[in-house]
């Protein structure tokens, strides 16, 4: 056995990336955790294509529902409206 052992593997620290976070699906772009199927989410069509869980987004069961519901309404997130100046819902015509 010899004691020069050349090829020593060193943890380089600076190249070693961080382990990236679990992957959800469809990450709430605001608390992070993800939006199930049986939450109540909503998604930025008309800005960053983040979903949101209602709550998350400040918006009332009744504006949920009527957007929902609506199939040519899209929905922007705060960020996206400040960002953007673009409307909280805008129409957009069904093809
Ligand atoms: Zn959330
Ligand atoms: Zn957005």
């Amino acid at each position: 056995m010899s004691d020069n052992s050349e090829v020593e593997e060193e943890e380089d620290e600076e190249l070693t990336p961080s382990p990236p976070p679990p992957l959800k699906d469809f990450p709430c772009g605001i608390c992070f955790e993800e939006v199930k199927d049986e939450d109540e989410g909503i998604l930025c069509e008309s800005g960053c294509d983040k979903w949101y869980h209602r709550q998350c987004a400040g918006m009332s069961k009744n504006a949920y529902d009527l957007l929902t519901r609506e199939d040519s309404a899209e929905w922007a997130c705060d960020t996206c409206i400040k960002k953007n100046n673009i409307p909280m819902t805008k129409m957009v015509p069904i093809t």
